[in-house]
């Protein structure tokens, strides 16, 4: 007897996905056998923990398991299990939304994935689990009872529809029991019959052997029996136990097949793409431990979201204990996947006790160097294809170690690479900057930005590319925070180049030009008083620069500022900052700033009293083109405007 059946609406991005889903050929449909299996076992664990942690929970964990059950005449798969089930709030949460803090991530990709091959691509990135099932089914069912609860769920949901349907049920085993009636079988291509002993034999073998709980079948098996007449063929029915259970973390590497550590990554990752490097680990002695570690080779799309969770999972003597096991890897490394299995922990271990028990330390510390020395092979590797893999995807979180790994920042450093002038397409590591440094130079040039081409067009790099000087192109949000706290690397201090004042003349040039210096500052003292009052609301100085070419002016900070990029991710993040004023500086040598002077030395009094609106307006006009140069927001673009029209139209 059902009741209370409600009919409610996929989350639009859900519905879109589910018809993606339908209509686009996977290239492996059975794929989503594995992720049935892999959402039951998943239910498994929970339920086993749950029954150690909560002595109330009136639950029998005697006969754990997953079960396979076909009718082939109505081409019905179902997979069952006995694990924690959901209530029915929970359904309506986790089956019926789909990337709930991607979403808007998700809206913004399925718009561009229009053909077939970006369509798998999102599949990947995406990690469609339970919905993987509408590849093999155009009706799905699920009814499940969890744990301690009475009443159970059932929920249903066709393809095509962008509705489904959620009714509570009186009776229901306990756990979760999924039903997909089938699409008809393809006449043509029996390798996809998935009411097949044969089929679901392979599947299982092949996606989930390491499933840690057994996942069951009834087949049937025709014996003979008696001796000449007699002789008669029966058919039993028996049930098999189809994976060999093995944890995958306990046998040696060379036991286990790439493929299966592949599976077993899909499996705890609960993602659809290969993994990059595999890490197996093991301690013995004292503290023994044994961990699989995994680096994915594809960014899950919400890696820089707050619900982003899942990164290694903790299990004490075989047994699940919790996912996403902060204690055991820092936020910067979110990203690796895979399981520490700990021999000497209790199976009621809290997240309290994971922070304060020195053993867990001891094994963080010793993953995080190991994930590193990874990285720095990946590196080293004569194929660098890999690594380059890993530094797209990864690079800008591994940064934010940097910020927040005090013992670790040489080797973040190290293993990190950068966008420079050096190479259009190719970055550097900081070692091979440094060892391009020409003499005389003792620090690395960086400038920050929010593109390649607005740091390389803005007028503080005009003397370093006359100089032809390396400058670090840094564009990641976090580049703006770490730069300024991390001092140096190799003993080079970091130097932004839109910061404090360049000295990019030897010795002999100083010396040179040090003549023209003392006269360029007797003519502009002047002019320069003058501006800096007229601009006071705006900059706090102005001087004469000799980084400047083909500009007249531009802005920079003090050494200790905050950067205008650095400024606008506070105010985006809520903060309240002061208006920081920036120095003005002008390129001596250009027609705008000389002619300017002219004009203000000729009619000094007057400008000084503000009489002369003309010169006040070149001031601000100077002033704002160096804010535009930079990419820079103007406080009042309407009179700028202004003004510049009035200027152009006297001259035509
Ligand atoms: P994922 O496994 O990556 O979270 P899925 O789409 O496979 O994504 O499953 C969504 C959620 O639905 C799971 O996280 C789990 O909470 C719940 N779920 C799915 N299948 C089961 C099951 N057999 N038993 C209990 N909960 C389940
Ligand atoms: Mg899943």
């Amino acid at each position: 007897m059902t009741e209370h059946v409600e009919q409610l609406e996929f989350q639009a991005e859900t519905h879109q996905l589910l018809e993606l889903m339908i209509h686009s050929v996977y290239s492996n449909k059975d794929t989503f056998l594995r992720e049935l299996i892999s959402n039951a076992s998943d239910a498994l664990d929970k339920l086993r923990l749950a029954s150690f942690q909560d002595k109330d929970l009136q639950v029998d964990t005697s006969d754990l398991h997953i079960e396979l059950e076909v009718d082939k005449n109505e081409r019905v798969l179902t997979v069952r299990d006995n694990g924690i089930g959901m209530s029915r709030a929970e359904v309506v949460d986790l089956i019926g939304t789909l990337a709930k803090s991607g979403t808007a991530q998700l809206r913004k990709q399925l718009a561009e994935a229009k053909s077939e091959a970006s369509a798998e691509e999102l599949i990947g990135q995406f990690g469609i689990g339970f919905y993987s099932t509408f590849m093999v089914a155009d009706k799905v069912v699920l009814t499940t009872r969890k744990a301690g609860e009475t009443t159970a769920t059932r929920w249903e949901a066709s393809s095509g529809s962008s509705t489904y349907a959620i009714s509570d049920l009186d009776e229901a085993p306990q756990g979760t029991a999924v039903t997909l009636h089938l699409k008809p079988a393809d006449e043509d291509d029996h390798l996809f019959d998935y009411t097949q002993e044969w089929k679901l034999r392979e599947i299982v073998k092949k996606y989930s052997d390491f499933i840690a709980w057994p996942i069951r079948m009834s087949v049937e098996r025709v014996v003979t029996e008696g001796e000449g007449e007699e002789k008669q063929e029966k058919t039993l029915v028996e049930e098999q136990t189809l994976n060999s259970q093995k944890a995958l973390w306990t046998r040696p590497r060379s036991e286990v097949s790439e493929e299966e550590y592949k599976e077993f990554y899909k499996h705890v990752s609960h993602a659809w793409d290969e993994p990059l490097e595999i890490i197996p680990l093991k301690a013995e002695g004292t503290f023994e431990y044994q961990a699989l570690l995994f680096l994915p080779s594809q960014a899950p799309f919400d890696l820089f979201t707050r619900e982003h969770k899942r990164g290694v999972q903790l299990y004490v003597k075989r047994v699940f204990i919790m996912d996403n096991c902060e204690e055991l890897m820092p936020e910067y490394l979110r990203f690796v996947k895979g399981v520490v299995d700990a021999q000497d922990l209790s199976l009621n271990v809290s997240r309290e006790i994971l922070q304060q028990d020195r053993q867990i330390q001891m094994i963080r510390k010793r993953l995080v160097k190991k994930v590193l020395s990874t990285v720095k092979d990946l590196q080293g590797a004569e194929d660098q294809s890999k690594y380059q893999t890993f530094w797209r995807e990864f690079g800008r979180v591994l940064k934010e170690g940097l910020l927040s790994d005090f013992d670790n920042r040489e080797t973040i450093l190290q293993v990190s690479s950068f966008a420079s002038t050096h190479s259009e397409s190719e970055a550097t590591t900081l070692a091979q900057y440094v060892e391009r440094m020409p003499e005389g130079q003792d620090v690395i040039y960086y400038m920050t930005g929010e593109s390649r081409d607005q740091i390389e067009r803005s007028p503080h790099m005009e003397a370093f590319q006359a100089k032809g000087r390396e400058v670090l192109i840094l564009t990641d949000p976090v580049d703006e925070m770490w730069v300024g706290s991390v001092p140096e690397f190799d003993g080079k201090r970091f130097q932004s180049i839109a910061k404090g004042e360049v000295d990019l003349e030897s010795e002999d040039e100083k010396k040179a030009s040090e003549a023209l210096r003392e006269q360029q500052d007797k003519e502009f003292a002047d002019l320069l008083t003058w501006l800096g009052n007229t601009l006071e609301d705006n900059i706090k100085e102005v001087r004469l620069t000799n980084r400047l070419t083909t500009s007249p002016a531009c802005l920079v900070g003090d050494v200790f500022d905050f950067t205008p990029m650095l400024e606008r991710m506070y105010r985006a993040s809520g903060q309240e900052l002061p208006v920081s004023k920036r120095i003005l500086e002008l390129n001596p040598a250009h027609p705008l700033v000389t002619g300017l002077r002219e004009a203000y030395d000729q009619r000094k009094p007057d400008a000084d009293e503000g009489k002369v609106p003309e010169l006040t307006e070149t001031a601000e006009l100077l002033y704002g083109t160096a804010v535009l140069a930079e990419g820079g927001e103007l406080k009042d673009p309407a009179r700028f405007a202004q003004i510049l029209t009035e200027r152009l139209t006297r001259t035509l």
